[in-house]
Parts: structure tokens; C-alpha cells; sequence
């Protein structure tokens, strides 16, 4: 219902509305909407109220009393009948187009069967205008028998649409016969060097291609058009909505979503508000975009620039002081240059931008305190917002530099869930005391921000909440995941 979709967008950053709320409800004039007999969380700690009065996209009025003191005959009043309601949640560390895109592929990888894998491919073809590639819903062929999949099984169900699905591996694409054709394969195809193309007893491809021979059909999967992406967004705003997410914070490393949601934005507003952030390196770019065109408005804002220092946990090249355990002499890698960091933050904060740094480990967290402090020092005290993407790992006294330099921590809980189940093989028991350490960044005075990575974890606010304060990992395997004493509680602010 668009009224109460509206309802959550208006409902950000309500905690800081609130207060004025009281502080504007006398004056002003009418308000525009009512909503009235609901259970609305404030945002506050044990604070309800009955009724919420909006003028324009503000709240201006909390409580029966307020909100009818403010009634106009022109007011529209939604009865919420006694539902619950409360502020929306922003998810301040997504890849939108990736998670968007991934709606609207077929979930083959919870398939009990050959018919089930068929059917899910057909109707996501269906869902397709013809000519328009499925690409993805990796398939693994232990989930439907065991058997590689053949592309007489999908032929009938997708006619118009070529398929090209990579296998959970991503070392094999399996294709119907269209992608094939279009693929300029066929029996006569040899087999290229480091790739096989899978044959049946008659000597036909089946479809699926193995490493190498996939590259004949990746050089014909045209780009997706403005159309495909449109709709790709919209699927995850309203995916996004229903969880009851308003605005996210892309910190991507291309322009692709920054591109998209404009496109979306100049066709009215996007239902969702987006905070835009680009790569580092691009910030004179976006300082021409800001002098030019400002920073954009409520639905779609820019003038962020995100920075990769580090890798991840998972793939080793996370940046610590001291080796992993079971990697002894690697420290894991910089995946941009410290110098040029060194050089690229300074100028782009100098332009008014604000940067943020994806640092996974301690040495990595480290030296971006370093640099952030530097930059600070050189370019003088401001409104600057500093964070860092991910402050996995965090040494002795990180905490509490973040705290002092006022750098916003922005943390994805469910990766503690998550990575939680072999961290402790990687970095040991000592490590792991100062890992997704929320409870310690928030008792120590770290401004905080919760965000899901989305699509590495799920949209779903709740779900990264209960990481946090649960601290079960996924596998059931590490309650606790192996640090119960930096659970972030509930009763934390
Ligand atoms: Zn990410």
C-alpha cells in the first residue's frame, strides 16, 4: 500500500525526528496524513506512542493529543487498527543490482529433482521478454539425481530465451539448445585447450561447457539493457521494502548501480532511497558531478567514495599484522596500494566527499585509522563522516581510535555468523576475541552501522540483528561463534 510504504520511508531517522516533532508540534499549519491507532516504536528504548502526524515527508506530530490538535478537515487519516509499526531500517552496505539481479533468477540450488529443476527454469524464462539471456540460479546436479543436465530437458520450456547457467562451481555453464546456436557450437565444435564441451552417446553437445569452452558463449551474452536493469531494480526495491528496508547505502566499486538508480530516479522517485558511493579513485569525477549537479535528494544521494584496502577473511588475503594460522608466513594482501591511498583520501576528502574504506584485517583497520587521521590533520575539523566498511578485525587499540577520531564503524553481522564457523582455524582464539567486535565498538563509543552485504547475506534487517545479538553461527556448529562475551545485546543502545 503505497500510503504505508510511504509511512516507513518518512520513518528514517525518526529517533532524531522525534524530538523535533515536540519541538515543532505547535506551529506550522495543518498536517497531511494521520495515522492513528497504531503501536508505533518511536526508535527510542521502551517509547510508543498512539498516533503520528506528517506534513509533507516530516513527522510533525507524536501522540493522540498532538495529532488531533493538528487535525485539519483536508488531513487523510489511516486507522492502522492497533498494528504495530516502526521506523524503517537503512541497510548501510549493499551491492543493490547484484542482489536485485539475483531475484529474478531461478533458485535451482533448493531443487529435490529433474522436474523441479526444469520447471523453475521455465517459469524464470517465462518471466523474460524473447531474446533476453537467463544467466543465472547455479545448479549443482546433486541436488536433481546426480546426473549432468541435458539441454533436451529445458529446450521445450524455454524457446525464446537462450540459458547459459554457470554450476554452483562456476567451472561449467550449462545451455539450451538456442544459447548454443547462438554460441556457434555444435557437433562439428572441437574441443578448445583447457575446456571440454560435454558430449552425449551421439556425439551432440548436452549443453553443459567446462572451463575454457565456455568462453565461445561469454564473448555472445550481450550487456543488459536499460529495460533488464530497470526491471532488476524494482524486484529489489520491493523485495527490499517488504523487509522493511527505505534506504540503502551502495558501496560499490563501479558506477553500475550509481548509473542504475539515477536512470530510476529520473523517471520519478524510486520508491526507495539510495545513497550512492563510487570508487575512490574516481573522486574528481564525482566532484564535477557534485559542483555540476549537487549531491542529489531524498531518494537518490551521492558524494560517497568507497575504497578497497584489503581482500576477505575467507579467500586469506584479509590484511593482518601476524600470519594466518593455517597460512604460515601470509599476512594477506592490499588490494590498493597504501601510498595511493595515502594520496587519493586526503584529495578527495579535501573536495568535501565522503570516503569509506572496506578493511577486513587488523594491520588493514590500522593503517586506514592512519590515514583517516592524517587526512584530518591536514585538511582541518569537519562534518566528515569517515567510516570503514567491515572493521572485522580490529587490534588492541582500534576501538578506541575509532571512537576518538569519530570514524562510523559500518558492520555486517550476519558475516560473524557466517565466517564465524572456521574463523578460529584461520586467526586463532586471540584474534577472534577482537572479531565483529559490536558489543565492544558500541560500549566503547563507536557510531555504528548495521548493513547485510547484501547478496553475500540477506536483506533482512532482523535476521542481521538476530546475528548480532545471538551470535549462532549457521552451521548451529559455534554458539556464540566463539566470542559470547562481545554478543551485542539488545539492551546496548
Ligand atoms: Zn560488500
Amino acid at each position: 500500500m503505497h500510503c504505508n510504504r510511504r509511512t516507513v520511508v518518512i520513518g528514517l531517522g525518526s529517533g532524531l525526528l522525534y524530538g523535533r516533532a515536540f519541538a515543532q508540534g505547535g506551529g506550522g499549519g495543518p498536517i497531511d496524513l494521520a495515522i492513528v491507532n497504531v503501536r508505533a516504536w518511536t526508535g527510542r528504548r521502551g517509547v510508543f506512542t498512539d498516533a503520528i502526524g506528517l506534513r509533507g515527508n516530516r513527522i510533525v506530530a507524536i501522540g493522540a493529543a498532538a495529532v488531533r490538535a493538528q487535525h485539519a478537515p483536508r488531513t487523510r487519516t489511516i486507522d492502522a487498527k492497533g498494528a504495530f509499526a516502526m521506523p524503517a531500517f537503512i541497510d548501510g552496505h549493499t551491492h543493490f543490482l547484484r542482489g536485485s539481479a539475483n531475484l529474478l533468477l531461478p533458485d535451482l540450488l533448493r531443487v529435490d529433482s529433474r522436474s523441479a529443476f526444469v520447471d523453475r527454469i521455465g517459469r524464470a524464462a517465462r518471466a523474460l521478454r524473447p531474446g533476453e539471456w537467463l544467466l543465472g540460479g547455479p545448479w549443482d546436479e546433486q541436488r536433481f539425481g546426480g546426473v549432468l543436465p541435458h539441454r533436451r530437458w529445458i529446450d521445450a520450456v524455454t524457446p525464446d530465451t537462450p540459458v547459459a547457467i554457470p554450476r554452483t562451481d562456476l567451472h561449467s555453464l550449462f545451455l539450451n539448445s538456442l544459447a548454443l546456436r547462438l554460441a556457434g557450437i555444435d557437433r562439428t565444435t572441437p574441443d578448445v585447450a583447457g575446456g571440454v564441451i560435454e558430449r552425449d552417446a551421439d556425439g551432440e553437445p548436452t549443453g553443459v561447457l567446462k572451463d575454457n569452452a565456455r568462453n565461445a558463449v561469454l564473448r555472445v551474452i550481450p550487456e543488459p539493457d536499460a529495460t533488464a536493469i530497470d526491471r532488476r531494480l524494482r524486484a529489489g526495491i520491493a523485495h527490499a521494502l517488504s523487509k522493511g528496508v527505505a534506504q540503502v547505502h551502495n558501496t560499490e566499486v563501479d558506477w553500475s548501480v550509481h548509473d542504475a538508480v539515477r536512470r530510476l530516479r529520473a523517471g520519478g522517485p524510486t520508491g526507495m532511497r539510495f545513497n550512492s558511493f563510487v570508487p575512490l579513485r574516481d573522486w574528481e569525477r564525482v566532484a564535477g558531478l557534485v559542483a555540476a549537479e549537487g549531491r542529489g535528494d531524498d531518494w537518490v544521494r551521492w558524494g560517497g567514495l568507497k575504497c578497497v584496502s584489503d581482500g576477505s577473511l575467507g579467500a586469506r588475503t584479509a590484511r593482518f599484522h601476524e600470519p594466518y594460522l593455517d597460512a604460515p608466513g601470509q599476512r594477506g594482501v592490499w588490494t590498493t596500494g597504501v601510498d595511493e591511498m595515502r594520496a587519493m583520501i586526503p584529495a578527495a576528502d579535501a573536495a568535501g566527499l565522503a570516503v569509506t574504506t572496506h578493511a577486513i584485517g587488523d594491520e588493514a583497520n590500522d593503517v586506514v585509522l592512519d590515514i583517516y587521521a592524517d587526512t584530518v590533520r591536514r585538511n582541518g575539523p569537519r562534518d566528515r563522516r569517515f567510516r570503514i566498511e567491515h572493521a572485522q578485525h580490529l587490534s588492541a587499540g582500534a576501538i578506541e581510535r575509532m571512537a576518538a577520531q569519530q570514524v562510523v564503524a559500518s558492520v555486517q553481522p550476519y558475516h560473524a555468523i557466517d565466517d564465524g564457523r572456521w574463523a578460529v582455524t584461520r586467526i586463532g582464539e586471540e584474534r577472534l576475541k577482537r572479531t565483529y567486535a559490536f558489543r565492544s565498538l558500541l560500549g566503547g563509543g563507536v557510531t555504528t552501522c548495521f548493513g547485510s552485504d547484501w547478496p553475500v547475506a540477506p536483506i533482512d534487517p532482523l535476521t542481521g540483528i538476530d546475528a548480532a545479538v545471538e551470535r549462532r553461527t549457521i552451521d548451529g556448529a559455534h554458539p556464540g561463534a566463539g566470542i559470547p562475551n562481545r554478543r551485542s545485546a539488545s539492551r546496548t543502545r
